[in-house]
């Protein structure tokens, strides 16, 4: 009970010199809060001690806790992490990271921009309408329908397409991709009717034939682009999927999932296919996500004939789904690089798939020798694999070299962990042990925010 006495009130707590530190980031509230939390549970924990603790050494604790929830904060607020794990499309860093040209398009569409109006006629015109040119100039696509992903573009199709109907579906294309994207929901959420055919490993062109009935609306290929089947298979091409469906007048959709604009064989990056084959080819309605290997912001597009995509767009799920000014802008500014710059240095997701072993050898090299500066690490170059991530190219490793990191004191994780919650805040792989940093996903200008983020842990 004495020592209880002995707690200082909120308010005294909120002047103390670190606190007040707190209150100028956080405000008055928040940071009141973290205190008023802090009193309660050493309020707790003083019933459960025997001796007494003097108030100076409570204060102390106190700000200890509270100094804590701040750092909290700071390691869940959305902000910038270096990223060090050689995954290109790393999803939980959010995937491709933009290009100059997108962010400064989106600084431009920040305030007021013609959204919705045709500036010529002053008549309204609908969100997107900016974009049907370059797509058509990159693709050869009729028209376009922006949405919030492709998981949207997905069920809205489905929905507008095939609501009631049934849609023909190979078994060996039933994916399901991370964050809940099952197609079998996919379905069931747009109310069109999975039609499956064919076996795991193998699906015919007669097995499209024998499910059609005059319940069916389209057939629909799927990319498989997080895995592959690998021995006795059999896909049918979208070529002859085209075919199928112009024979019994219903739609061929193509979810080609990742929306790959450019031939990166050469690369070697295979199995991807492209945009613009995939209209070629015939397909009704193509649909992809932009931040995959487009490298673009994060939305789903669909590109096809006019009067599908008008279809599309009068569905009441479209409003629902609409994207916002910003993306639309982000996309614009990806899409003029790749039709007027040079897409392979300026768009992030392509330098970075595209960067040689030997620049990446470089590169880690050179990091190496300053890193060899801090002396509580120990760093070498050698080489490893990067990994294309997103869900796309899965059985594609990229060779790449490496900085292998490892702490006179610290192991791995801990290591990994200081460096996520630190400053700047970075992600790395672990791997036996060791902590792994990858320089072909660090943005040259971030080469410095790496040797800072390791400088901080060693002082
Ligand atoms: C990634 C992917 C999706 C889902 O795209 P999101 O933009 O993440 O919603 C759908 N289909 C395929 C084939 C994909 O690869």
């Amino acid at each position: 009970m004495e020592a209880l006495r002995q707690l200082p009130s909120v308010d005294v707590l909120l002047n103390e010199e670190a606190v007040l530190g707190l209150v100028a980031d956080w405000g008055r509230e928040t940071v009141a809060s973290w205190c008023r939390a802090a009193l309660d549970g050493l309020r707790e924990d003083l019933r459960a001690r025997s001796d007494p603790t003097p108030r100076a050494s409570l204060v102390e604790e106190l700000i200890v806790q509270v100094e804590n929830r701040a750092r909290h904060a700071r390691n869940v607020a959305l902000g910038p992490v270096v990223n060090a794990t050689g995954v290109v499309l790393h999803t939980n860093l959010g995937r491709a990271p933009l290009a100059d040209g997108a962010v400064a398009a989106m600084t431009r569409a920040a305030h007021y921009t013609n959204l919705e109006v045709d500036l010529e006629s002053g008549k309204r015109s609908h969100r997107g309408s900016q974009l049907d040119d370059l797509w058509r100039g990159l693709t050869g696509a009729e028209a376009s329908l922006i949405v919030n992903n492709c998981a949207a573009a997905t069920v809205l199709a489905l929905q507008a397409l095939a609501m009631g109907r049934e849609v023909v579906v190979s078994r060996g294309q039933l994916i399901e991709i991370g964050g809940s994207y099952r197609l079998p929901e996919i379905f069931r959420q747009s109310g069109a009717i999975l039609r499956e055919i064919g076996t795991t490993n193998r699906t015919h062109a007669r097995d499209y034939e024998n499910a059609i009935t005059p319940n069916t609306a389209a057939l629909l290929r799927v990319h498989p682009s997080n895995f592959r089947v690998m021995g006795f298979t059999e896909e049918v091409p979208i070529g002859e999927i085209v075919e199928i469906a112009r024979r019994q007048q219903i739609l061929a959709i193509d979810d080609i999932g990742s929306g790959c604009l450019l031939d990166l064989t050469p690369y070697g990056l295979r199995d991807e296919p492209t945009v613009g084959q995939s209209l070629a080819r015939g397909a009704d309605l193509v649909l992809f996500s932009g931040d995959k290997l487009l490298g673009g912001p994060q939305c789903g597009v669909l590109l096809g004939r006019a009067e599908i995509i008008q279809r599309i767009s009068q569905c009441p799920l479209a409003r629902a789904v609409r994207v916002d000014k910003l993306t639309l802008a982000a996309l614009q500014g990806t899409l003029e690089i790749y039709r007027n710059g040079n897409p392979l240095q300026e768009i992030p997701v392509l330098r970075m798939l595209t960067q040689s072993a030997d620049i990446l050898r470089q590169r880690a090299l050179k990091l190496t020798l300053e890193l060899q500066e801090f002396s509580a690490f120990h760093c070498q170059a050698q080489p490893g694999m990067s990994a294309v991530g997103g869900g796309s190219l899965p059985m594609v490793e990229l060779p790449t070299w490496v900085i292998t990191v490892s702490h006179e004191t610290w192991p791995a994780h801990q290591l990994a962990q200081y460096l996520r919650t630190g400053s700047p805040r970075l992600m790395a792989r672990v791997e036996n042990d060791l902590l792994i940093l990858d320089p072909r996903t660090v943005l040259p200008h971030e080469e410095s925010q790496l040797r800072a983020a390791l400088g901080n842990l060693s002082k």
